[in-house]
């Protein structure tokens, strides 16, 4: 039940006018919605001969994101593209999101409706609807839940299961480039006075900010079944291969000088002395696809792949399990890809 609860501090939040307002500036009921903010809970028409597909992701302030790097409307797109990588990865169409928040003294209003904003933009770039969630305070920092609903064709979701020895491993655009990012914000917290960003560092913040998930992809390989084993990359390649690798019990092996890389994280990553191909096994929300391809569908692939505006890359091929997950140099030579992982904000095991 909505109530009067006060929430926030400065400017307290009510819990009643905050839904009221969420309702009538976000809550379209869209296509297969009956019901959707305002009842106990939404009423969907599914389509007929869909699965459902439901994802959701939990953001604690000081772990997930920073208030300090981030303003809400930024912190509200990238967890909803978080989301929306999520079904990419499985093939699906999005369709719906709830969002449950626990909203401590410091943040107002106009804050949390800054982070709606944030949060529909690539919702309604895919025709997402925002259907409910709830709204609890929190002693000290903000937590922000997604569920996020989608379809996909019975029989067709997309898993990390089915990769097999001899397929080749594609990934979509490039790698590297919002962990740049990521490293040129937490730079210039560190310094002072004004500090104008050079145009290859604006393009990796923007890559760091504002993500884009792979939705039309995911579906031209659930579509025409072109894939064996689907994730995509939250984590940072050296983390995200495993859970192909684990589940379907394989190993692989990854060239490095095939790993793509645009110019700009070449030359940032030159800048500062480290090798890009690094910030490419290693950094995280990149949100691109990683794909298993069976050699007999690569032709295929290729063709449909020119009707996408992005760049799709063999970086590697499946081995058998024993073989384990490695990375070939350019001398030939091969080395075991460690276990780095990223960990939201800052990355773990660099050298
Ligand atoms: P209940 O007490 O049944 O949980 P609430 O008062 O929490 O009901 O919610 C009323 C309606 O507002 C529901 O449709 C719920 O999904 C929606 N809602 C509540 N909080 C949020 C939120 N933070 N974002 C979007 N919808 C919300
Ligand atoms: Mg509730």
């Amino acid at each position: 039940m909505p109530d009067s609860r006060h929430l926030g501090g400065r400017r307290p939040i009510r819990e009643f006018d905050l839904i009221r307002t969420l309702r009538h500036r976000f809550g379209d009921t869209g296509p297969g919605v009956l019901d959707g903010i305002g009842d106990d809970a939404a009423i969907l028409q599914p389509p007929p001969d869909r699965h459902l597909l439901v994802t959701t992701d939990l953001l604690s302030e000081g772990i997930h994101f920073d208030r300090r790097f981030s303003g809400f409307k930024e912190i509200g797109y990238k967890a909803a593209v978080a989301n929306l990588s999520d079904i990419a990865a499985m093939g699906g169409i999005p369709h719906s999101l709830l969002v449950a928040l626990a909203i401590p003294p410091s943040c107002t209003a106009s804050e949390i409706q800054s982070l709606y904003h944030g949060l529909m933009v690539p919702c309604r770039t895919h025709e997402v609807t925002l259907i409910g969630g709830d709204t609890s305070s929190s002693l000290k920092h903000l937590l922000i839940t997604i569920t996020m609903l989608g379809w996909v064709e019975m029989g067709k979701a997309l898993t990390r299961e089915g990769a097999r020895t001899g397929d080749l491993l594609f990934v979509s655009g490039t790698l590297g480039d919002a962990y740049g990012g990521l490293k040129i914000l937490k730079k210039r917290k560190r310094q002072s006075g004004p500090n104008p960003l050079r145009p290859h560092e604006r393009y990796l913040v923007a890559r760091h900010m504002r993500p884009t998930p792979r939705i039309a992809l995911g579906r031209l390989l659930a579509t025409h079944q072109l894939a064996s084993s689907v994730i995509d990359l939250s984590d940072g390649l050296s983390g995200d291969i495993r859970h192909i690798c684990q589940r379907s019990r394989v190993g692989v092996t990854i060239q490095a000088e095939a790993l793509p890389l645009s110019p700009q994280c070449r030359r940032f990553a030159r800048e500062q002395n480290k090798d890009p191909v690094e910030f490419a096994l290693t950094g995280g929300e990149d949100y691109e696809l990683l794909f298993a391809v069976p050699p007999t569908k690569h032709h295929s692939l290729i063709r449909h792949a020119q009707q996408l505006p992005i760049r799709l890359t063999c970086i590697g091929t499946i081995r058998s399990h024993t073989y384990g997950i490695r990375l070939q140099l350019p001398d030939g030579s091969t080395r075991n890809i460690p276990h780095t992982s990223f960990e939201h904000g800052q990355v773990t095991g660099l050298p």
